[in-house]
């Protein structure tokens, strides 16, 4: 469903990905990790050409993405995405968050945009929050918020990047829990993220990246049992 040939990008003269090839069929589900400034949120954030690349190819769900700007809204329209920060609209209620953006893109009426709203409210178990104001929110109810948010646009890939890491321990659970709700339904998912005991349980594929590259990448059992490269091994003795 998603794949990337050759994808090189520069900010400026400094080279932040180099060669990256990345095949993930619909349903796998993926852990990235990786130092920091390694380029995981840049890699993940080309697939919903939120960054566009100088070099190589990426097609989404058919969709390619390379040729020109043209066909960013309907990649963004099977593309949910979920950010460290949590990034709700804070002057909307928890429910108009919801409903914003199926009504303005997919066109549908306040009580349809609602009904699907409350559906996935309930699915990360806070339909009570739904006419709240984000601030009024714990965390990680606010991080459970923006993952019904993109799910109401009935996304086919859901790209998370960090989405525990600005969260109190406690909350980190509840966040987690969800993810593996959604994995368990079969969403196709690619997770950056140093939850390992997440990719453990959770991860079809661990890829772990240092400087740009892809160094290497497998199933957890393996990925974690007998790293392959000298960087992945430090970086797994550092957070484990
Ligand atoms: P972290 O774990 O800290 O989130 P990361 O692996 O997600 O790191 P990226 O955010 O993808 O890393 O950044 C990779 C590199 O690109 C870093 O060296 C960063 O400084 C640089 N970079 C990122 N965004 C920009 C930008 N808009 N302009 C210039 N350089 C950038
Ligand atoms: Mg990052």
């Amino acid at each position: 469903i998603i794949s990337m040939e050759g994808v090189n990008k520069w900010y400026g003269s400094f080279q932040v990905l180099t060669d990256i090839d990345l095949t993930v069929r619909a349903g796998e589900r993926i852990v990235i990790c990786g130092p920091s400034g390694s380029g995981k949120s840049t890699l993940i954030r080309c697939i919903n050409r939120l960054e566009q690349v100088q070099k190589g190819r990426i097609v989404v769900d058919g969709i390619e993405l390379t040729a020109g700007g043209k066909n960013v809204d309907a990649v963004r329209a099977e593309v949910g995405m979920v950010f460290q920060q949590f990034n709700l609209f804070p002057h909307l209620t928890i429910l108009q968050n919801c409903t914003l953006a199926p009504m303005r893109s997919r066109g549908m009426s306040k009580a349809q945009a609602e009904e699907v709203a409350m559906k996935y409210l309930t699915r990360v178990r806070i339909p009570e929050q739904a006419g709240k104001y984000p601030s009024q929110l714990s965390g990680g109810q606010q991080q459970r918020v923006a993952i019904a948010r993109a799910l109401c646009m009935s996304p086919k890939i859901m790209l998370f990047d960090e989405p525990t890491s600005a969260l109190d321990p406690e909350m980190v659970k509840e966040v987690l829990d969800t993810m593996i709700g959604l994995a368990e339904d079969g969403m196709t998912m690619l997770c950056v993220t140093h939850e390992m005991g997440f990719a453990r349980s959770v991860a079809d594929r661990v890829i772990f990246m240092a400087d740009g590259r892809i160094v290497e990448q497998a199933p957890p059992e393996e990925f974690f049992r007998q790293p392959k490269d000298e960087r992945t091994r430090q970086f797994l003795g550092q957070i484990l």
